[in-house]
């Protein structure tokens, strides 16, 4: 058996006998479309120096996939033992969405468009599920990505309250494709959110893109994690089949 039966075998031995065949994927989007995050941790970074905030740069790679206010929060505890005020929050994240325009235009994630051309030829919808509101990147798909997301299958920061590790995100990826956990696979980069896909009870596929160890996402409940978005582009044929001769039996 391949790596891709062995996972998706273990995956729906958990299912209880729901359905399962792949319509749609909810795909993240910095980390996984993009290689953002390098630019992401130097904003954030930048904002909460000026602040006289100690931190780490690296530090703000853990927080990926949380929303803005869920990470000002995390440092106004540490620096002031309080939650941002909703105002506070307002301009501080208008502050980090500027200094990460600053940081110039992040590259399309290598593999990422042939990983969605394979998706796409096998009928499979795609849906955009991100909790970030940064429009700089956001405007970018359709010329990036063209094709591949349609304007009703797009979660973002307006269409969600808690953010990643909640599974909300996801499902409300879910209630877009209009199908439930066992018939959609979440793609992520990051342990929060593949923890947010793995409590959706999607089969939730992990890439490490960047600095993440693949044993983070592991913990986190990934199903199964891939080196780096070429490989998952090369492998992912074998997981759709994997999923259909399942279906099969
Ligand atoms: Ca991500």
């Amino acid at each position: 058996m391949t790596k891709e039966e062995v996972v998706v075998d273990k995956y729906l031995a958990g299912t209880a006998g729901m359905a399962h065949c792949i319509k749609a994927a909810l795909i993240d989007m910095d980390g996984v479309l993009y290689d953002s995050m390098k630019n992401h941790t130097a904003a954030w970074f930048r904002m909460a120096t000026e602040l006289g905030i100690e931190c780490t740069r690296d530090e703000f790679y853990a927080y990926e996939g949380m929303t803005g206010a869920a990470t000002i929060d995390i440092l106004f505890k540490r620096a002031y033992g309080r939650n941002a005020s909703p105002e506070e929050a307002k301009e501080l994240y208008a502050r980090k969405a500027r200094y990460f325009m600053e940081t110039g235009e992040p590259q399309m994630m290598p593999g990422a468009t042939r990983m969605l051309e394979v998706l796409r030829n096998a009928g499979i919808e795609r849906v955009l599920v991100t909790g970030s509101g940064q429009h700089s990147i956001l405007d970018r798909l359709d010329r990036d990505y063209p094709g591949i997301f349609a304007p009703d299958k797009r979660v973002t920061a307006m269409n969600v309250t808690h953010g990643k590790p909640d599974p909300e995100p996801y499902l409300k990826g879910l209630e877009f494709a209009g199908c439930g956990p066992h018939e959609a696979v979440v793609i992520e980069n990051a342990p929060l959110g593949v923890l947010a896909g793995h409590r959706s009870g999607c089969f939730t596929i992990g890439i490490t893109t960047g600095p993440i160890p693949r044993h983070d996402m592991e913990k986190s409940g990934a199903d199964i994690v891939y080196g780096s978005m070429p490989e998952f582009a090369d492998k992912l044929p074998e997981l759709i089949t994997a999923f259909k001769n399942r279906q099969a039996k």
